[in-house]
């Protein structure tokens, strides 16, 4: 076997195919992760291509400097970050990954490295360009000052649709960031029933060197909830995929217990916490284990957008197949985003939802057909499908929610006509330049 064809990847924290390339090469730039250079006073930070998001944290989170658009997984690289041009819980009022994105170098199949700038004409070809243009080597990124590290959360219930998009109006205008939790398994008149968790920041009057105690301390539990969540999942794994076996009437007490707790947590006014960024953002990833071993062998993720003019057909059309799905998903997430101009970008004027499915092997072929739909429900309205969490488009379906798919074909072909660069979530999709 000729072993020529690659793939660039970084901490390999996609969930689908979009960093794996069967029997061939792996470009791993995870080693390369140096920081290179940190101009504190117009907060701009260089690093390698494989600087995680959570090292670039480390040095400068308690300076009261952030990076925005951090995705949940705090330990993507900032390579795989901007290939796949991630976005966070601030994505309607940062954008994603790429919007902080200063400049670029990048290696093409030719040896040549080329800077590239936010003017430079394959600045959105190679944010999200999934690795196929060349190997992204480092990147400067501006950072965000901020007056602590700490977050005021409020936490408000919406009993239905309509009252979500009402309160999501309101928080998108006064709050930094939010993250919605839905209850899919709600009908009618209750359907889109979620809780909006939203976070402003605040001041706080510790000395830098507190800040620099207090986050360590907070890296520290961050790193115990990741080892408490696998040691739970590898005592009671097994129990729990059995229980997803009654997964409808259990999420459906378990979704209506997490909103009446919300409502009744309201006193004079939604209930609110401080709690550090770090917990806000990254908690999650930390705690909850891989979604393979979670969802086993069959589960998979499924995040696509909607524009806001069409937010409560969307929603109500959406909850209603995952409804007749035999296996509905075991969570879904609500955030808002904004536009921008990757060829490849998951981006939005609108929102997004994100369907964690958890099929059996009895029902995968009515799983897959209510998985269709969506994709459908989605193409229809012109919104996008994730790509760095896609393992079920068809070539088809993709050409249908990326049209401008062509452009970056384009430019594979002047850039590494012989397709050096590619992955299996490329080759699945029909994206190859011959
Ligand atoms: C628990 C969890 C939570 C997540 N939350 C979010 C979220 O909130 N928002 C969100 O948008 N995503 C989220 N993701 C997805 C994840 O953030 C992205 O897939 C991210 O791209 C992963 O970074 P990585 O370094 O692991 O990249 P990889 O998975 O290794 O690669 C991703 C892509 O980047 C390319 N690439 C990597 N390095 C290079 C390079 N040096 N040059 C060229 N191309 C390169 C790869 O070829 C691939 O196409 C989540 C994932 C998990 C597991």
């Amino acid at each position: 076997m000729c072993i020529r064809d690659s793939c660039p990847r970084g901490a390999g924290r996609s969930y689908g195919d979009e960093a794996l390339l069967d029997s061939q090469v792996l470009l791993d730039v995870s080693a390369m992760n140096r920081i290179l250079e940190f101009d504190e006073e117009k907060a701009l930070v260089t690093v390698e291509a494989g600087a995680r998001l959570i090292d670039i944290y480390e040095q400068v989170h308690y300076r009261n400097l952030t990076l925005p658009s951090s995705p949940t997984e705090s330990h993507s690289t900032v390579s795989g970050a901007i290939s796949a041009n991630v976005n966070g819980k601030d994505a309607w009022r940062q954008g994603s990954f790429a919007h902080q994105v200063v400049r670029l170098s990048m290696l093409t199949a030719d040896g040549e490295v080329l800077e590239i700038d936010r003017s430079h004409e394959l600045f959105d070809v190679v944010v999200s360009g999934i690795g196929l243009t060349g190997i992204i080597l480092d990147a400067t990124l501006q950072l965000k000052p901020i007056p602590s590290p700490y977050l005021m959360v409020h936490r408000y219930p919406a009993a239905n649709v309509d009252a979500l998009l009402e309160t999501m109006d309101k928080v998108e205008q006064s709050y930094d960031l939010a993250v919605v939790w839905m209850d899919a398994y709600a009908r009618g008149d209750k359907t889109g029933r979620s809780v909006i968790h939203a976070g402003t920041w605040i001041e706080d009057d510790a000395t830098e060197a507190q800040r620099k105690e207090l986050l360590a301390a907070g890296y520290e539990r961050l790193d115990k909830h990741r080892r408490l969540g696998l040691g739970l999942h590898e005592a009671f794994g097994p129990l729990l995929s059995l229980a997803l076996y009654a997964q409808r009437p259990m999420l459906k007490v378990f979704n209506w217990l997490y909103y009446v707790m919300n409502r009744f947590g309201e006193r004079n006014g939604p209930s609110s916490n401080t709690e550090l960024f770090l917990r806000f953002s990254f908690e999650a990833s930390f705690t909850v284990p891989p979604a393979h071993l979670v969802c086993g062998a069959r589960g998979y993720t499924v995040q696509l957008t909607f524009p806001k003019s069409q937010a409560r057909e969307a929603i109500v059309e959406l909850m209603g197949i995952c409804q007749s799905s035999p296996s509905p998903p075991v969570t879904t997430i609500l955030r808002a985003h904004k536009a921008d101009d990757g060829l490849l970008s998951f981006s939005e004027d609108g929102y997004s939802l994100n369907f964690e499915f958890h099929p059996k092997k009895y029902n995968e072929v009515e799983s897959r057909k209510a998985i269709d739909r969506i994709i459908d429900a989605t193409a229809k309205r012109g919104g996008k499908i994730h790509l760095a969490k896609d393992q079920v488009m068809t070539p088809e379906q993709f050409a249908r929610i990326y049209p401008r798919h062509t452009e970056l074909l384009e430019y594979k072909r002047r850039l590494d006509p012989e397709d050096l660069f590619t992955s299996d979530l490329a080759r699945r999709v029909g994206l190859t330049p011959s």
